[in-house]
């Protein structure tokens, strides 16, 4: 399919639309509307829509909660005390990991710091933590404090990756080299599965191999990542990642998020953890008793009894990503994401530059646009035409069309647009 031979004019975009095997997803989601008619929604990098289906997701666990009460965590239609197992296996499947790898809890930030209690464990010979310069503020923040919780300071325990001079995304070879010089004074390499900014995409298998070749903990961020790449988690090896469900997975704002134990430490009960009663072996849980037992894998991470209608909405999109396939989903999004790229390249001027690697393999939906003036200007008059990007400080519009609900003609439609508007 990547092999398409793109045309320009829109009874391209149409006879694609026409021939799309995934097509009728679209149908299942709702789009903000613009003027009568529906928006050019390019946004699912930063919130993914609401699917049709999660009012009666939700519907069904208030008729439940109405109806039995507490009685509902053993006797709802699904029981609220597993609840969250109804998510195991999609979650597992989605991110190519073992059901005992993973489990939905908290928010991503929570989790990331839940992982470094247990997983970032500084000596004063080995104390740094490696990240993407201008990682996600929050895992900046998550990151600093972790190390000022430990007693070393950032100033010395943390290393950026940057990029070479002129360039915008990080090489490969260069991230390897780094950790193959330092790789003995690095505690912790933690990276976005997919750069929130560039859309660059990482070689995971690839920079867990390097740091476990030198004895580094590796950990990544996988809010971008989640339900846009085809993820292979357990192949690949990490010690542990984390993200959020409200982006690519569409599971509405402040979602349940997601987290990844990699099965080598499902017993490991030594580890230092944070704990909390829903993480406490199911079968002595209510027993109340003083003394933790983690569960095995994943599970064993939770703090909370965690929220039945935040996970309801969850279940919805699963499902259908379950239906669809991250595979077919994946070979659609190359296809969309390709097409955007060679629409703008039609256009391309001193104006702007698409800073997202052009190799499918190292990037996933979003295309980062950077624009040399009035770039905010720009997407903010294509918001009121009614077709959403998102602009992120200081010059960049990121777009990131998404397989369950864009269509070819979306990505004609603002392709069209923004060409027009472009200085
Ligand atoms: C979206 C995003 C977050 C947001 O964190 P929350 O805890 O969900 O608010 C954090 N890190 C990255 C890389 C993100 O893309």
């Amino acid at each position: 399919m990547t092999d398409v031979q793109f045309q320009s004019g829109k009874d391209f975009a149409v006879a694609m639309d026409e021939c799309d095997p995934l097509r009728d997803y679209r149908e299942r989601f709702l789009l903000p509307k613009h003027a009568g008619g529906k928006c050019v929604y390019l946004c699912g990098h930063s919130l993914g829509l609401q699917p049709k289906a999660a009012a009666a997701y939700i519907q069904q666990e208030l008729k439940d909660w109405a109806q039995l009460g507490v009685e509902a965590h053993f006797r709802a239609r699904n029981p609220w005390m597993p609840y969250h197992r109804l998510l195991t296996e999609q979650t597992a499947a989605l991110v190519g990991a073992k059901p005992v790898e993973v489990v939905v809890m908290n928010s991503l930030t929570v989790n990331l710091h839940l992982m470094m209690v247990s997983f970032y464990r500084p000596t004063p010979g080995r104390h740094k933590i490696l990240i993407e310069r201008g990682a996600f503020p929050s895992d900046q923040y998550a990151v600093k404090s972790q190390i000022h919780f430990h007693g070393f300071d950032p100033a010395t325990s943390l290393i950026e990756l940057t990029p070479l001079p002129g360039e915008s995304c990080l090489r490969d070879e260069q991230i390897e080299s780094l950790i193959e010089r330092s790789g003995d004074e690095i505690a912790l390499i933690l990276l976005g599965g997919v750069n929130y900014a560039t859309g660059q995409a990482f070689d995971m298998a690839g920079i867990t191999r390097a740091g476990h070749a030198r004895g580094c903990v590796v950990g990544f961020d996988l809010a971008h990542a989640a339900g846009n790449l085809h993820l292979r988690l357990h192949e690949w090896d990490p010690d542990f990642a984390v993200w959020c469900s409200y982006k690519y997975l569409n599971g509405g704002p402040g979602c349940v998020a997601g987290c990844f134990v990699h099965e080598r430490h499902a017993r490991s009960w030594d580890l230092p953890r944070f704990a909390g009663w829903w993480g406490h072996d199911e079968a002595s849980r209510f027993q109340m008793g003083p003394s933790f037992r983690a569960m095995t894998g994943a599970d064993g991470w939770q703090l909370s009894n965690p929220s039945i209608v935040s996970m309801a909405v969850l279940r919805a999109s699963m499902d259908i990503f379950h239906e669809a396939s991250i595979e077919r989903l994946r070979r659609k999004s190359v296809l969309l994401t390709s097409y955007l790229e060679f629409l703008l390249n039609q256009r391309i001027s001193s104006s702007f530059s698409i800073v997202t690697p052009q190799e499918k393999e190292r990037r996933g939906s979003q295309l980062s646009i950077r624009i040399l003036r009035h770039g905010q200007a720009l997407c903010e008059r294509l918001a009121g035409e009614g077709i959403l990007g998102d602009w992120r400080e200081p010059d960049t519009f990121r777009v990131a069309p998404v397989p369950l609900y864009n269509s070819s003609q979306d990505v004609f439609r603002f392709a069209e647009r923004f060409t027009a508007e472009i200085d």
